[in-house]
């Protein structure tokens, strides 16, 4: 899902607005479709079925509530980013309240922007490649679905970020996984964590899960790059 492979849909009715974005858009990789008008933003959401749609909120036909009402009414979970024009906390509410994943104040940078996208690209992907669960080193088995996890068979307590973190790095075995990839997946956009935090939960992971925490056999740093998890040594 992520670079080339993600279609966006752009609802935005104001035209230098929706085509400068749009361009940013496909510079950065993506595929983009575009709407001006509410009900054709909303016929392209059902018929294309685009990965993520990025919302305008005051839209001519259709508002973009409505929109987002609809899609959700239809069952469809297709991530919506809201771009409202006020920052007032009720809009923001009740963007939230039809079912957006998350909104953007106008007027916004294109990098802010590029970042939330990026984030929830991020989150599709790793949706996608949920692990069931896995067993490695000292008699360590998890099962992610219902987050159980034990070591020897003696239960072993990891809370919800821990069981995040380690979701993802099982989810990518083999592969680094960067600080900003477990900001974006494991704690979202709307928090505002730092990359010290991935470190302190690693570092706990590893004091939990691992033979030996300070020379890791599983749960390894990769410099500059982040962590990868390494099933067999
Ligand atoms: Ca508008």
């Amino acid at each position: 899902m992520e670079g080339d492979s993600v279609r966006i849909l752009l609802v935005e009715d104001e035209e230098a607005l929706r085509v400068a974005v749009a361009d940013s858009l496909r510079d950065e990789g993506y595929r983009v479709l575009t709407a001006a008008e509410g009900d054709t933003g909303l016929q392209l959401a059902l018929e294309e079925k685009p990965d993520i749609v990025v919302l305008d909120v005051m839209l001519p036909k259709r508002d973009g509530y409505s929109i987002c009402q609809e899609l959700r009414r239809l069952n469809l979970s297709v991530p919506v980013l809201m771009l409202t024009a006020r920052g007032l906390v009720d809009d923001r509410v009740r963007g939230l309240d039809a079912g957006a994943d998350d909104y953007m104040v106008k007027p916004f940078s294109l990098a802010e922007l590029h970042a939330r996208l990026r984030a929830i690209a991020r989150r599709l992907q790793s949706a996608a490649n949920k692990p069931e669960r896995i067993a490695f080193g000292d008699g360590v088995q998890v099962e992610f679905a219902q987050r159980i996890c034990s070591r020897n068979g003696a239960h072993v307590d990891l809370t919800a970020k821990e069981f995040g973190v380690l979701e993802l790095l099982v989810s990518r075995a083999g592969e680094p996984v960067s600080r900003d990839e477990f900001l974006d997946v494991v704690w979202g956009y709307t928090a505002f964590p730092t990359t010290r935090t991935v470190d302190n939960h690693i570092a706990r992971l590893r004091q939990k899960l691992e033979r030996d925490p300070a020379g890791p056999e599983h749960i390894v740093t990769v410099p500059k790059a982040g962590y990868r998890f390494v099933i067999e040594e």
